[in-house]
């Protein structure tokens, strides 16, 4: 098999780095937009999922630029917040609202709730638009519970409040390879790659 090339939808470097990682031993180059010599404008996330999302973002990054691109989108769902922050989860305390900001919302808005009550998922949708234009989707989810304090200094965003019971930590206990083993992303990105080492982009 011939080397393809891979767009990564992002202009987050640090996303790019984490796939290129992930996909090494696979005959792709994966290239981030600041390869390209064309401007791509930005993209509008309008959709109401996060696999729409992705999807919108993979297509929006195709259409500029006739690679085959790979697009993410990501987030918590607490089930006694009727799956809040769900899309929202970048800004569930506001526009340009930070993790700490976003996470002490959380805190707020499930205070009170009986232990039994506090089941979360993370849910994380990749959409990959293959050179021909067709869409391939893949997804990963973790199940965990919110506990009332952070515990953990690791990873980012909700992970020093969300337990996983399997592991009896927070995922800001774990160290980035414990935590890939199981998380969302990365069993999401594990699916993308079986199927590119079965499949041309
Ligand atoms: P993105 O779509 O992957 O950029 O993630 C959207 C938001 O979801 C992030 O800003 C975080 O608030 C939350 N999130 C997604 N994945 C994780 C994770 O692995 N740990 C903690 N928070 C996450």
């Amino acid at each position: 098999m011939s080397e393809q090339k891979l767009l990564i939808a992002t202009t987050n470097p640090g996303k790019i780095t984490e796939f290129r990682k992930l996909l090494a031993g696979l005959p792709i180059r994966v290239i981030g937009p600041e390869d390209l010599t064309q401007a791509v404008p930005d993209c509008i996330e309008k959709g109401g999922s996060f696999c729409e999302n992705a999807r919108i973002k993979a297509r929006h990054w195709f259409n500029h630029s006739g690679l085959a691109s790979l697009a993410d989108d990501s987030g918590l769902a607490v089930e006694a917040l009727d799956g809040a922050p769900g899309i929202y989860s970048a800004r569930f305390a506001g526009d340009g609202a930070t993790d700490k900001d976003n996470l002490e919302r959380l805190l707020e808005r499930i205070h009170g709730v009986d232990h039994s009550e506090r089941g979360a998922s993370f849910i994380c949708c990749l959409a990959l638009c293959r050179t021909n234009g067709s869409l391939v989707m893949f997804q990963g989810r973790c199940d965990g519970v919110i506990l009332d304090h952070p515990r953990g200094r690791g990873g980012f965003g909700y992970d020093p409040v969300f337990y996983y019971p399997p592991l009896g930590k927070t995922f800001a206990q774990l160290d980035p390879e414990g935590k890939n083993r199981v998380s969302h992303r990365g069993r999401a990105l594990q699916s993308l790659r079986e199927w590119l080492s079965r499949n041309e982009l």
